[in-house]
């Protein structure tokens, strides 16, 4: 049966699509192709549909009956969201509204959901665990919040069971080259810092140097993309054992790293001096988010593979330098 991927031409939906390829899955991907990239699902049946339209979202999935929706498109950046938040409602809620709409009238019950550590806010205790107070402090955050709260919902009216994957910083990309981040505008602290590295940018900016933590910069918990593919492929089968009801798992590397130290590793892994300068602090930036990923390991059986940031930074390297222009067009 068919596993439709939203945003699968999308950075973590493409590494996933992959993936389900591998397990011998049957892939559909829906993606505006708003962000995502023809080139990344090159051999993968694609329907260009935009969920914010409920008309023709409900007719693809009465068509395509998936087994299962893995729902990727949504937009995810945390500065843009601050300034712009009738976009992320728009793509984060409405979207997602139509969607399980399309679930429900297609009858299909399950879906994997691609959720944020941006949901804790500023939690008082590190590492996050799951139980821990949801306070988001941007709008990013808060449509993910919204979103978990729409599948307990959806659960109970219509029976649609979810694992939702609260994803710490995902970085890196395919190990053989050919799948990698590329976002237009790019936001992402690591993409930017290799920018620089390959001379696209002269510099990069820090944003906040006086966040109450051991180097005055952010500290995040950076987790490889290729990992968190791993944990759809084992949330589905958590689906698939009629384990699931409504489940949420954090997904990280348990080891937070500040900006700096980012870019350390990055001067380390390209050679390059990546020159960096002081800048003020990005509106809806939580000083430290590093996650607990023992519910993940114990209940899903997810055990993340590059836990080390110089080796996850070297994927992404080699895939940077290998396609400067990223994928080279826009779909
Ligand atoms: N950051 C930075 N300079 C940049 C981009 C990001 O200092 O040009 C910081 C940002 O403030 C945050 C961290 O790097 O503390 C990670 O940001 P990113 O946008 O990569 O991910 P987020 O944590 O916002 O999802």
């Amino acid at each position: 049966m068919t596993i439709l991927v939203t945003g699968g031409a999308g950075y973590i939906g493409s590494h996933t699509v992959r993936a389900l390829q591998e397990e011998g899955e049957e892939v559909v991907v829906l993606d505006d192709l708003s962000e995502g990239h023809r080139k990344a699902v090159k051999g993968t049946k694609l329907r260009k549909v935009d969920l914010k339209s409920a008309v023709r979202t409900k007719k693809a999935l009465c068509e395509i009956r998936p087994e299962a929706v893995f729902h990727f498109a949504a937009s995810c950046y945390v500065g843009e969201s601050v300034t712009d938040p009738g976009k992320y409602y728009r793509q984060n809620v409405v979207a997602l509204l139509n969607l399980l709409e399309g679930m429900a009238a297609a009858s299909c019950k399950r879906m994997v959901f691609s959720s944020t550590c941006a949901i804790y806010g500023e939690p008082k205790r590190i590492p996050i665990t799951e139980d821990l107070p949801k306070n988001p402090v941007n709008s990013y955050g808060r449509t993910k919040l919204h979103g978990e709260g729409m599948l307990a919902d959806y659960h109970r009216a219509h029976g649609i069971e979810s694992v939702s994957l609260r994803y710490f910083n995902a970085a890196g990309a395919h190990p053989d080259g050919s799948l990698g981040e590329d976002h237009e505008p790019e936001t992402h602290l690591i993409p930017l810092v290799l920018d620089v590295a390959l001379g696209k940018r002269k510099d990069i900016k820090i944003f906040g140097t006086d966040y109450p933590t051991r180097d005055g910069t952010c500290i995040r918990d950076y987790i490889h993309v290729m990992d968190l593919a791993r944990a759809h492929i084992l949330g589905l089968a958590c689906l698939r054992d009629g384990r699931a009801g409504v489940r949420a798992y954090n997904l990280g590397n348990e080891t937070g790293h500040s900006v700096l130290e980012v870019l350390e590793a990055a001067r380390k892994v390209t050679g390059h001096p990546i020159p960096a300068e002081d800048a003020p602090r990005r509106p809806g930036d939580p000083p430290k988010l590093v996650g607990s990923s023992a519910l993940a390991r114990n209940e899903l059986g997810w055990q993340p593979r590059f836990g080390d940031l110089e080796a996850i930074l070297a994927t992404a390297w080699n895939w940077h330098r290998n396609h400067p222009d990223g994928y080279g067009e826009t779909g």
